[in-house]
């Protein structure tokens, strides 16, 4: 095989790519067919592609490049500890300096007793790894039977069988199953399930389903709830303000635990280190990973409480790990990016700077005639589209085919903003300039005229 670089014509990278490398959450055929967009660098909040087209990322990347693409600070680490120590594992009593002081700077950061950390290679292993721990706190405490985890519809934590399961997506369920004892209550999505009730009623109902949840299942048999304190996967879900105090009351109330899948919501995404800060949420365990490295290196976690760290360590030896748990490189990478958060003021810049100059821009999309609702929380926004905003009707098409046909006017925009079914979201670096928001605001702008447009000439702007 000849090499492959960067300076091969587009056309054979896409061949190459669509005979041999199968991708995820992706139609294999339809990709085959279009030829995927190949991404040959990243620099800021900006990538470039193989005809060097310039796209601004208005995802950063998949929820994850905090700190922007191409801090040399990073590699320059990431070398540094690949000739020092490359691989270590911390299985059979032994431990590095990477992973220690990961764990201590992670410990700092967590609010309240969340002073222990179990590594993973991913946000999904992370939420396996709580599956197990809650499961072995109960069982440590000598209430086996409490093993029921209650999640959400439409919550995303993962791919793998355990973080897909908790997850409340039927697609996934239908492709592979779910494991057992895992039940989902509703999602406190009020745009398009709130009906008449205003969003704070219609948050607590919702949170309440926790509580009807629990009564139904049995106390005795229910071990936790997860959720993610803004949805991400799930279309940037915001909650109404009623909705996290009640269940943290709920909790509290049956004494069950509770885990807050960070993983998209950390390391400065809602303004705060950590999303259970902006919604005053006291978890027992957090879910972290993306952020946690700006995804220059794979890496999760559960960040876990003095109070279950203490119980699962009474009962011996937990029979979980992965190979990669705190890996070297990875963990030096981690604490590199940390390092600059902290130090250049990252999180300052989204809630003094990034984030009131974009939501001004972001709220005033709502006088665009497909734009419904415009939500935006730190730098985690999304907007409804909609062909009534009186009503918050449907479109009388296939959930999702104008959320698509959105998106494809993005990307040849040069944009890249992700729709969830009819909704349109971003979650840009967290170091986008007000003058790269000027930018994304008026790609934004143009796709949803062109949508529009479309929509118009096809006759798809019916309610359903
Ligand atoms: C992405 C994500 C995960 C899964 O993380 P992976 O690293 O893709 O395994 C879990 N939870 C949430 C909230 C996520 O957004």
């Amino acid at each position: 095989m000849n090499m492959i670089t960067n300076h091969m014509p587009t056309e054979e990278l896409q061949a190459l790519d669509a005979a041999h490398h199968m991708h995820p959450f992706t139609d294999a055929n339809g990709l085959a067919k279009k030829g995927a967009r190949i991404i040959t660098q990243g620099k800021g909040v900006w990538l470039t592609d193989s005809r060097g087209e310039k796209i601004i990322d208005g995802m950063a990347g998949l929820w994850c490049v905090n700190i922007g693409y191409g801090r040399p600070e990073l590699a320059e680490v990431a070398a540094r500890q690949m000739n020092e120590l490359a691989y270590y594992n911390t299985f059979f009593q032994t431990s590095h300096v990477p992973a220690i002081a990961l764990a201590a700077k992670l410990a700092e950061l967590a609010p309240g007793d969340l002073n222990h950390v179990f590594f993973a290679g991913s946000g999904s292993e992370a939420n396996d790894t709580n599956i197990r721990l809650v499961r072995r706190y109960w069982q440590v405490k000598d209430m086996p039977e409490k093993r029921v985890i209650i999640a959400r519809t439409n919550g995303y934590h993962g791919s793998t069988m355990g973080g897909g399961s908790l997850g409340g997506m039927s697609p996934i369920h239908a492709h592979g199953g779910k494991i057992d004892g895992i039940v989902h209550i509703g999602q406190p999505d009020w745009w398009s399930e709130g009906g008449d009730m205003t969003p704070e009623e219609f948050g607590l109902m919702r949170a309440r389903e926790l509580e009807e949840k629990i009564l139904e299942l049995g106390v005795d048999k229910v071990a936790a709830f997860i959720g993610e304190p803004i949805q991400g996967a799930g279309g940037v879900i915001i909650p109404p303000s009623t909705y996290w105090p009640e269940i943290q009351r709920i909790v509290d109330k049956y004494g069950i635990l509770l885990i807050a899948d960070e993983v998209i919501t950390g390391f400065g995404r809602t303004g705060n280190w950590f999303g259970s800060q902006t919604f005053g949420i006291r978890p027992h365990i957090m879910t972290i990973a993306k952020g946690l490295s700006s995804g220059y290196q794979p890496i999760g976690g559960s960040i876990i409480s003095d109070e279950v760290f203490n119980v699962v360590a009474e009962g011996g030896e937990l029979y979980h790990g992965y190979t990669y748990s705190g890996h070297p490189v990875a963990a030096a990478v981690a604490l590199e990016n940390l390092r600059i958060i902290e130090e250049e003021g990252i999180i300052d810049h989204v809630r003094n700077v990034a984030h009131p100059y974009l939501k001004e821009r972001w709220d005033a999309l709502t006088d665009h005639p497909l734009v419904g609702e415009a939500k935006l929380v730190g730098l985690m926004g999304s907007i409804a589209l909609t062909p009534n905003k009186a009503t918050r009707a449907k479109f009388a098409s296939e959930a999702g085919t104008v959320g698509f046909r959105c998106r494809e006017r993005c990307f040849a925009n040069n944009l890249i903003m992700r729709h969830v079914g009819d909704r349109m979201i971003i979650a840009p670096p967290l170091v986008i300039k007000p003058e790269e928001i000027d930018i994304l605001i008026t790609r934004a702008r143009k796709s949803l005229d062109e949508c529009y447009a479309g929509l118009k000439e096809d006759g798809l702007l019916k309610s359903a």
